[in-house]
């Protein structure tokens, strides 16, 4: 059985997918990962997010892989595991915009499907259930509040010591989920047949139990 998991930023998707992974005894696969590692490798090659112009000719040269080891992922570039260099807002910001580039999404979305013919997965991403695997079983739109969506990821950045300002979270997911919803390819959108679970309200727990029952 394959789930697939979207929704924007900050919803909850990966805490809640690997969970769900682990009960299923599925592999967790975050596509966002391999977006940002793409978007590092496109600022190691000297790009900004307004080089859009370079992006189909640089991501050619990108050699992105997955690895699962005891049910962690982990992204490599070439062999270099980039897993602690892709969570920073620069690379959040890159990956925002180069994720609207055809080539980039034709390459990932490639390697994303290939994995889906070898292995169980819950996947996790943007346009999981409408492209990357439109026969999974299990389908699921997990949204919260911008404003719910925010505070998380502002306790998670307080948490690790990284100072930051709440007002200026909001802004950046608010951004994102703008470019993510309203590019030409593969925008997010709730797949016809995934079911709606709005987490503003819910625990991670009361999330997973609700994606364990439609699995089940
Ligand atoms: O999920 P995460 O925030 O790590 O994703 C980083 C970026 O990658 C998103 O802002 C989105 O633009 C892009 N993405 C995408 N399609 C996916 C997964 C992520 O366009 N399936």
């Amino acid at each position: 059985m394959n789930v697939a998991i979207d929704g924007p930023a900050g919803a909850g998707k990966s805490t809640i997918a690997k969970i769900v992974a682990a009960k299923l005894g599925s592999i967790y696969v975050d596509t966002g990962a391999m977006y940002r590692a793409m978007a590092l490798y496109l600022i190691r090659q000297g790009l900004t997010p307004s080089d859009e112009d370079k992006f189909s000719e640089t991501c050619k040269g990108a050699k992105i892989s997955l690895r699962h080891e005891d049910g962690v992922q982990a992204v490599f570039i070439e062999d270099e595991n980039v897993n602690a260099y892709i969570r920073t807002p620069e690379v959040s910001n890159m990956a925002s915009v180069s994720s609207k580039n055809a080539d980039v999404r034709e390459k990932l979305v490639s390697m994303q499907q290939e994995l889906a013919k070898t292995t169980p997965v819950v996947m996790d991403g943007r346009d999981i259930g409408t492209k990357v695997l439109p026969d999974a079983e299990v389908k699921v739109y997990l949204t919260a509040s911008v404003e719910c969506r925010a505070k998380r990821r502002y306790d998670e950045m307080m948490a690790k010591g990284e100072a930051c300002d709440l007002k200026k979270v909001e802004e950046e997911i608010a951004d994102r989920d703008y470019r993510d919803m309203h590019r030409e390819n593969s925008p997010l959108m709730q797949a016809e047949d995934a079911v709606l679970i709005d987490s503003t309200e819910l625990t991670i727990e009361q999330v997973a139990d609700e994606i364990l029952k439609l699995c089940n």
